[in-house]
Parts: structure tokens; sequence; C-alpha cells
């Protein structure tokens, strides 16, 4: 077998999180670059795409969240003993459900609000207003809703736009704080439950497979809400770590595949569902397509999820930009 010698020079966030051995458990968000990636990526799935307009007007929301992550002022962080508390619970050290939030993002969410005025399509114009007008205290109940999966109480107009400032507000206290080296090295490690997010305990919006050097295809899960990716074997299903019954599926394929099928395993996205818990989330693989972006091609695939959900699976992916189960959404992705 031959092998190609490259040499590829990992960045020093890469190799903070190298935890020893082959794979890096963590790949953390880029602060500089991940949401106007996101925005660029939107733009590109937007063209001739069905629901180009919803896609444009997501890559202005994308754009608008990487303006405000570049001038958040500092926010209270865990220090050194809440660290090692949930380090030694296998807890997350910033938990989406329990962290005391900073008011400071309800700010956030009413600039994103008026940022995107300018762009949006005319029955948007009131959610932004209502945003702008927010109170404290609806600004918090918002937030809780949508950060423990309360359908009841949220307003569904709003919401992509709070999960938006969120985002940014978890972005900025994960980078932030895993920035800040005071010798004690990394501070997200392994929790107990693999299937939930190191930093904030969050479900995925997607997987993604990276390739770094000699190890392939490494499957990473894309939080839903502070961007960090962290590892997975590929065997095991996000959602039960079961790892008996995958399956693959892709609109190029047209149904369920056999993992290493030909014509699914050519496809950048697919389904992978679990016969096991009934889930499936999606997989997109940077080596088939070195674009591909988790939230962006997530909201570009709703016809993989119809198809999928047709199926009876049930997804299990998160995407605060587009909030599955509720009676508005998804939008009709057909012509
Ligand atoms: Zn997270
Ligand atoms: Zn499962």
């Amino acid at each position: 077998m031959t092998m190609t010698a490259t040499v590829r020079v990992m960045t020093p966030e890469e190799i903070a999180a190298r935890g020893g051995g082959e794979t890096a458990f963590l790949h953390l968000p880029q602060r500089g670059t991940l949401f106007a990636q996101r925005a660029m990526r939107l733009r590109q799935l937007a063209s001739g795409h069905p629901m180009g307009d919803f896609l444009r007007f997501m890559a202005e929301l994308a754009q608008a969240q990487q303006d405000r992550l570049e001038s958040l002022p500092g926010v209270p962080l865990p220090d050194a003993d809440a660290l090692d508390r949930a380090a030694k619970l296998g807890a997350p050290p910033l938990p989406a459900a329990d962290w005391p939030r900073d008011p400071v993002w309800h700010g956030v969410a009413k600039v994103l609000a008026a940022d995107l005025r300018a762009h949006a399509p005319a029955p948007a114009q009131a959610a932004l207003e209502q945003i702008a007008a927010g109170a404290d205290d609806w600004f918090e109940r918002q937030a809780d809703c949508l950060l423990t999966g309360v359908m009841e109480g949220l307003d569904l107009a709003t919401a992509p736009v709070i999960g938006a400032a969120l985002q940014v507000y978890w972005t900025h206290m994960a980078t932030t704080l895993a920035a800040h080296d005071d010798g004690r090295g990394q501070p997200f490690g392994r929790i107990d439950d693999e299937g939930a997010c190191p930093c904030c305990g969050s479900r995925p919006t997607a997987s993604i497979t990276r390739s770094n050097g000699e190890s392939l295809g490494q499957r990473y899960l894309h939080c839903s809400l502070c961007s960090l990716q962290w590892h997975l074997v590929r065997i095991k299903c996000p959602a039960c770590l079961s790892t008996k019954r995958l399956a693959y599926h892709s609109l190029d394929a047209a149904g369920a595949d056999a993992p290493g099928d030909s014509r699914a395993a050519s496809a950048s996205l697919q389904a992978e569902s679990c016969d096991d818990c009934g889930a499936y989330l999606k997989i997109m693989h940077s080596d088939r397509d070195p674009f591909v972006e988790p939230v962006a091609d997530d909201l570009a695939s709703i016809t993989l999820d119809l198809l999928v959900s047709e199926a009876g699976y049930q997804r299990h992916g998160v995407n605060l930009m587009l909030l599955f189960g509720a009676p508005d959404a998804p939008p009709d992705p057909s012509p």
C-alpha cells in the first residue's frame, strides 16, 4: 500500500484539543470565521435552490452573527473550581439549560434584528420589531423554551433570531474559555453522555467527517448551540449509542443503503438512521465536498428530512434556525 506523504500544520486550537492518540477529541469553533463561512456556504447553496430566498436570508443572519461575535465584551465564565466540579461529575461546564445567562445576549438579539430589517420579507418584519422592543423577562422566557426544547410558550416567528443570539453568546463563552490558558489545559473533556456536547450538553445539528493526516473520515458531532465539534466513533448511533443497526440514506440513492453502497457512498450529505431507537442524524463529508457546513447544509437539505421521515425515522438533529415539529415549520421546499 502506497501512502502519500502529507505535511499538515495543525492550528494551535487543534494542538490544544488533541488529547493524545491519533484523533483529536475536539474541534473548537474558529471564532474569526465560523459564522462568515456559514454565510458564504448558505449563499452558495441558495443559488438555484427552491428555498433560495430563505437560505439567503439565513446567510444575512449568519453574517450578522459574525459581526456580533467579534464585538462581544467579556462575560462571566466558570472558574477553576467550577470546571473541576463539572469534570468530576462528567457534566458540561457551560450547560445550556442551567447556565446563568448574562443579559448581554439580549442586546445581541436586538442588533441582529436591526441588521436584518433591510433584508427581511414583509412577514418577518413584525417579528423583528418584537425583538427590538423585547423586555428582559421575555428574552429569558424564550431562551428557556428554546434551550430546553419546550414548544409551549415559544414564539416561533422570533425563535431563529433568539437562537442565533444564543449561539453567538455560547460560542463567545466556549472560545473565550478555551483560549484562556492558565496552564490547566483544555477546559472541555469527555462527559458522561457521549452524544451530548462536552461544553454545553446540547444535541448536535449534524455530523461532519474530517480527515486529518492518517486518520481518515473521523466523525464529529457539531453542537447546535456553542459550535464545538466533538468526536464520536462512526459505528455508534449519536442518539442511543447503539452500534447495531445503522443505515445511510441519501437523495441521490433514493432509499436506504448499507454502508459501503457505491451510490450512497458518493453523496456528500447523507442521513444516518438507527433501527434501534428510530432516530436519524445527517452526516456531511468534508472530503467529498470541502465546503460542507453543518448548519447551512442542514437547512438546504429539507427534502432529505422529508424522505427519511416518510420512512418512519425521527429527526435527532437540532437546528435553532429551523425548528422541526412546529406547526408552521419546516417550510414547503417544493418550488
Ligand atoms: Zn455545545
Ligand atoms: Zn439509535
